[in-house]
Parts: C-alpha cells; sequence; structure tokens
C-alpha cells in the first residue's frame, strides 16, 4: 500500500513537471505566431504633468491576445520573448506601431506630447538597435524629439561601454532616454552623470502607500531630490490615489502616471485627452 502511494506521488510529481513545461512550450510556440497572427496591439497610458495635469506623454504597453491562451500579461511573456531569441523582433513591432500612432496624432493635430516605448536589454544589447530606431523614425516620419525610449538600469549595465556609445547615439538624435523602475535595478548610479540620461521613472513598488509608508516616502523624496541636482526629469509610476498624486506635486516631481488619471487604452478611447486645454 505504501509502495502504491509512493507510486501515485511520483507520478503525480511528473505529471505536474509535465504539464508546466508543456504549458510553457505552448506558450513559446503561441509567441512564435503571435506576430503573424496579428495577436499583439498597443494600449497607451498617459503621463500628465504633475502641478497642471496637462497630458505630457503617452506610454505605450504591449498587449498580447492569444486565440487559444487568451489573454497573457508582458510580464509574463515578454521574458520569454527575451530568453527564445523573439523580443528584437516584437521590439521593432512595438517600436513601429507606436511612431506610426504618434504621426497619426499629429497628422490629427493632437498634441501627444512624447510617446514612451519601453526597450528591453536584448534590443539595446544589439549592435543594429541604434539603426533600427532611425529607421523606424524615418519610415514613419516621427520627429525623433516626439520619442522617449524607457531602459532599466540593468538593460545598461550587462555591456555598459556599448550600450552608453549608442544612447548616447540615441540623444543625438533628439530621442527622450529614461531609466524605467528606478531603484529596483542592481547599479552604479555612475551612468547618471556619464550617460544622456533625461528622466528618472520612480517604480511604482516606491509609490505604494505614500505618504502612510514612511519609507517609500523618504526614498520618493530622495529620488526628486538626486533628478533635481542632476538636472534630470522625474516621473511617479503606479499613482493611484489623490494623495498620492498631491504628495508628488508637493515634492516637485515633475511628471505622473497611474490609473489615478487612466489606465493604458487603445488609442480610440483617449480622445477625451486632447481636448485643450485638458487637465484631470
Ligand atoms: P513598466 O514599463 O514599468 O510599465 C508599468 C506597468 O504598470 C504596466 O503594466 C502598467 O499597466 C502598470 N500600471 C500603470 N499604472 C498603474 C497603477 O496605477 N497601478 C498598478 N498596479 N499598475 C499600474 P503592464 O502593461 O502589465 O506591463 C508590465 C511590464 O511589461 C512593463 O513595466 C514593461 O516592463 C513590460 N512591457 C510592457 N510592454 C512592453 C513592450 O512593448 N516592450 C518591452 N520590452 N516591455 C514591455
Ligand atoms: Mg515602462
Ligand atoms: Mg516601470
Ligand atoms: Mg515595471
Amino acid at each position: 500500500r505504501a509502495k502504491q502511494d509512493g507510486r501515485n506521488n511520483y507520478a503525480f510529481y511528473t505529471q505536474s513537471l509535465t504539464y508546466e513545461s508543456v504549458a510553457h512550450l505552448k506558450l513559446q510556440s503561441a509567441l512564435h505566431d503571435a506576430l503573424a497572427q496579428e495577436a499583439f496591439y498597443l494600449v497607451y497610458q498617459p503621463k500628465v504633468d504633475c502641478k497642471t495635469k496637462a497630458l505630457s506623454g503617452f506610454e505605450a504597453l504591449l498587449r498580447w491576445n492569444d486565440p487559444l491562451l487568451g489573454s497573457i500579461s508582458p510580464a509574463i511573456f515578454i521574458p520569454v520573448a527575451e530568453k527564445i531569441g523573439l523580443i528584437q523582433e516584437i521590439g521593432r513591432w512595438v517600436l513601429q506601431q507606436a511612431c506610426e500612432q504618434g504621426v497619426s496624432w499629429l497628422a490629427e493635430g493632437k498634441d501627444f506630447g512624447r510617446i514612451a516605448v519601453n526597450v528591453a536589454g536584448p534590443q539595446l544589447q544589439r549592435r543594429t538597435f541604434v539603426n533600427e530606431v532611425a529607421d523606424v523614425l524615418k519610415a514613419t516620419g516621427l520627429p525623433a524629439n516626439r520619442l522617449e525610449l524607457e531602459v532599466t538600469e540593468s538593460c545598461m549595465m550587462s555591456d555598459p561601454e556599448s550600450v552608453g556609445r549608442d544612447l548616447i547615439l540615441l540623444a543625438d538624435m533628439g530621442i527622450v532616454l529614461s531609466i524605467d523602475d528606478f531603484g529596483t535595478g542592481y547599479s552604479s548610479l555612475n551612468y547618471l552623470k556619464k550617460l544622456p540620461i533625461n528622466k528618472l521613472k520612480i517604480d511604482q513598488g516606491f509609490v505604494r502607500d505614500i505618504p502612510e509608508d514612511a519609507n517609500n516616502t523618504a526614498i520618493a523624496k530622495a529620488v526628486i531630490a538626486l533628478g533635481r541636482s542632476l538636472n534630470l526629469k522625474v516621473i511617479a509610476e503606479g499613482v493611484e490615489t489623490p494623495e498620492q498624486a498631491m504628495f508628488f506635486a508637493d515634492n516637485g516631481c515633475d511628471e505622473a502616471q497611474g490609473y489615478l488619471f487612466s489606465k493604458p487604452k487603445a488609442a480610440s478611447e483617449l480622445e477625451h485627452f486632447f481636448e485643450v486645454p485638458y487637465c484631470v
């Protein structure tokens, strides 16, 4: 009997392992088809000026609706796409799509400020990345100063010299460079003075429970002060409450982004943000 139980347990164990690896394989193979199946689309989340609450830009965020697997979060599939070497192709599609959206807003006389695109580590580490960005800007006609690229600390640290050179080229083109999830990666602060970074995005983990959380409040104030003294803009992400918005406005943060203002939405659902003068 004990033996039987043991066997059953063993069977159960391998079954669950198999289930997980099959799920992972399904995810990988679905990802391979996603571009061709047109299963990706972008949503856009407004960023606003902390003081005036006027629209300052949009962040483009990738969505994937697989016909069989359903909606899968980018927090899950982006790391998989990085691992299986698909992120370059997907990232280029995102960039192209976001720039096209920017151009069509401009053509409609809608001033969106800047459009921000997230860049994954392996994209930035490719030698061809700068050319790719230049190509997309040229092909779509989006002015470079309308584009913002969000990079993370860790994606700069893997090959700081060559990534640094590329960031300088991108900045020279007029593109705005932001550090996403600032404070959560392993990095030296040295790059902030060496590289043409324009903006720090305070990670939403530090925005949570402000102003009640004394630690987060202290960290947020310190990041704003750091930005000030290095002449960088600072934006708070994941702002969900009026209290948080007030805190960032009162403490000299430049921009804010979060569900309080709007969830990420399809471009067609964002029309009201262009009513001038727009205020939240
Ligand atoms: P991120 O770039 O830091 O984006 C912010 C995430 O926080 C987004 O999740 C956004 O929907 C969410 N968010 C915004 N405001 C709030 C809020 O007030 N409260 C809460 N709880 N969440 C808020 P999302 O869209 O699921 O994206 C997750 C991550 O996936 C992104 O983090 C980014 O790292 C990655 N990602 C998304 N799209 C792309 C892309 O096109 N390329 C790359 N490389 N990564 C992407
Ligand atoms: Mg981002
Ligand atoms: Mg972020
Ligand atoms: Mg994040």
